[in-house]
């Protein structure tokens, strides 16, 4: 499954957000692929394709699809020298396919700041320094063997050193390595690198409880995005605070809670729709009268790829898929409907899947 890694300073409200997440949390009995561990919490996304699609079929039960969170707390200064138990922390970032680093923008005298006072940026800059520095290490240490190899005349190593020599440039300058341009052909070369600075990133800025619905223009926030917009990186403020409340909250009361404090949705849902399209992810459906349900695909993803994300058997014995897409579905306003006017196709093996395509897999058992 695909995760998305928690990461900041110490005392930014990494593990209010992560309480509030797992609070939250989805019924675990209906994603039996996702990881059990106290560090990783099981998120639903939010989809209202999802709940239009429930009114048309009335299913006997509508199923999200779901990603990980994973908590990688502990990362300070100096994680990269391995300091305290850094090294361990970037290990575990560099198995996560996107970052949300949360960021602190709330004033409280009571809760100490590792630097002395709020500075979202200094924070930033703080993390990802030592991000920059373990890359470092990382690309050079490929650079050394790409030229070592290089000696026996090999074409290929030699680019592989140019690509990574270009990457180097980028992190001496103190800016990430998804910050710098490359060709499809570049990135394959560097792609078993799994650096750290290459992973998409969000940046969560935790505001104090009273600002949550004026968060857009505090002026920590507003920083936040200036320093963000530079690297293509989205911001979601969030308070950690108030989400750990509305988490324990269900149905009326949360409503409630939400309209008293100004918000359409909780930001715990804008943040979760936020990482799953940081991660590039597609959703497509499936909706028969025993269950409605999204399943989550990598862009580019054909047919029995597709299939196989509901079981291996369903991918191995692909014949065809009916496929209908969900504005054409909802617009015809049933599966017969969409027939008639011609709009449910049959597709091959060759086909890619797109965002919000409804299947039905044909399979040989
Ligand atoms: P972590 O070290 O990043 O995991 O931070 P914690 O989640 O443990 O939070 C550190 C402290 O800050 C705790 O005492 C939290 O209650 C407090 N805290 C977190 N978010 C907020 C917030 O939005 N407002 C205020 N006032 N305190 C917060």
């Amino acid at each position: 499954a695909l995760k998305a890694g928690i990461v900041g300073l110490p005392n930014v409200g990494k593990s209010t957000l992560f309480n509030a997440i797992t609070q939250a949390g989805a019924e675990s009995a209906n994603y039996p692929f996702c990881t059990i561990d106290p560090n990783v919490g099981i998120v639903e996304v939010p989809d209202e394709r999802l709940d239009k699609l429930t009114e048309l079929v009335v299913p006997k039960k509508t199923v999200p699809t779901a990603f990980e969170f994973v908590d990688i707390a502990g990362l300070v200064r100096g994680a990269s020298k391995g300091e305290g138990l850094g090294n361990k922390f970037l290990a575990h970032i560099r198995e996560v396919d996107a970052i949300v680093h949360v960021v602190r923008c709330f004033e409280d005298e009571n809760v100490t700041h590792v630097d002395g006072k709020v500075d979202p940026i200094s924070d930033i800059q703080t993390i990802n320094l030592e991000l920059i520095l373990a890359d470092i290490e990382s690309v050079e240490k490929r650079i050394e063997r790409a030229r070592k190899n290089m000696k026996g005349g090999n074409k290929q190593h030699a680019q592989e050193v140019e690509v990574l020599e270009k990457v180097k440039a980028v992190l001496y300058d103190d800016k990430p390595a998804r910050s710098i341009e490359l060709t499809d052909d570049e990135q394959l070369i560097i792609r078993d690198l799994h650096l750290l600075t290459m992973k998409p990133v969000l940046y969560a800025t935790n505001v104090s409880e009273d600002e949550v619905s004026s968060a857009d223009t505090n002026p920590y926030v507003l920083k936040v995005k200036e320093f963000a917009a530079d690297e293509n990186a989205e911001v979601v403020p969030i308070s950690a605070k108030v989400e750990s409340e509305i988490a324990e909250l269900e149905g009326e009361d949360k409503a409630m809670f939400l309209e008293e404090l100004g918000l359409a949705e909780s930001g715990l849902n804008r943040l979760i729709k936020a990482a799953y399209r940081l991660l590039g992810l597609y959703t497509y459906f499936t909706a028969g009268v025993q269950e409605v349900r999204a399943w989550t695909i990598r862009k580019g993803t054909k047919a029995p790829g597709a299939a196989g994300v509901i079981h291996t058997d369903f991918e191995r014995g692909f014949i065809r898929a009916e496929v209908v897409s969900y504005d054409d579905l909802v617009a015809a306003g049933s599966m017969n409907g969409a027939k008639e006017r011609g709009q449910l196709r049959l597709e091959g093996k060759e086909y890619v899947v797109q965002d919000g395509d409804v299947m039905h897999f044909r399979f040989n058992v």
